[in-house]
């Protein structure tokens, strides 16, 4: 059976797994990112981890038939590029990443590399939630949104590989700048960070868990998390009208 090194590249942390064909997961490793706020660049903490954990697949006398990597950011599946972080991580951008891993680890293999939200998407249809759905969309709801579109059974890439990014769609008129530059994008309005600012703002100080529980005894709280909801449903109202979905997950 064919085994893959995949890599999972996230803001705060590098996550490592040996995937076979039929998605088993095996020899899981972390490595931590953001230790030092990033003093270390992100692509230096990549190259050296991926150096490390090949050499342990290759001590183990594992055949590595590819590697394949879920990047935090824009990236370009076509031509390998880091482009941008839209301002969230430092000197992310630019970056050829094969390039960079295959320097680093002395070899080539067979690559890919996707949006790590398009990934989460493409992994629900092929063996998590969305796997009897042909056109679908994922989304999560965490410090941002990150969405995923599946269009025919194939993720919605666009021309350089930024398609299904729904988190930065503008759905209202906001006075407060998004981390992408503009103004009432959905993630902006209703993240779990979002939703946590808006408490904050009310006047409670709550996690993203007690929040909802809290909110039924206290009317004030509740219209907070309304809000949330009602922008969740202008969302995906809009989805729906674009893409027509048999079913959307989220996360
Ligand atoms: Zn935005």
């Amino acid at each position: 059976m064919k085994k893959y090194l995949c890599i999972d590249i996230g803001g705060t942390a590098i996550k490592y797994g040996l995937v076979t064909e039929k998605g088993d997961i095996s020899h899981k490793e972390t490595y931590q990112a953001y230790f030092d706020g990033y003093k270390r660049p992100l692509i230096d903490t990549i190259t050296s981890s991926v150096n490390e954990y090949h050499d342990k697949l290759v001590a183990d006398n594992i055949v590595i038939d590819g590697i394949a990597a879920s990047v935090t950011g824009d990236v370009n599946p076509k031509t390998h590029y880091i482009v941008d972080s839209c301002g969230n991580i430092p000197d992310w951008r630019n970056i050829n990443l094969a390039e960079k891993i295959f320097n680093a680890i002395g070899k080539e293999y067979p690559f890919t590399m996707l949006n790590d939200a398009n990934a989460a998407a493409l992994a629900e249809m092929w063996i998590g939630n969305a796997v009897d759905f042909k056109d679908a969309i994922v989304y999560t709801i965490g410090t941002g949104i990150g969405g995923g579109v599946i269009v025919d059974g194939k993720i919605l890439n666009g021309y350089k590989g930024f398609g299904g990014n729904i988190g930065h769609m503008v759905i209202a008129d906001g006075e407060d700048i998004c981390t992408c530059g503009n103004h009432g994008c959905f993630e902006h309005l209703a993240s779990t960070r979002a939703l946590l600012r808006n408490a904050k703002k009310a006047g409670f100080d709550v996690d993203g868990e007690e929040i909802f529980e809290k909110a039924k005894s206290i009317p004030e709280l509740q219209a907070v998390v309304d809000k949330f909801f009602y922008y969740h449903g202008v969302a995906i109202g809009s989805l729906l009208h674009i893409f027509n979905p048999e079913a959307i997950i989220i996360g």
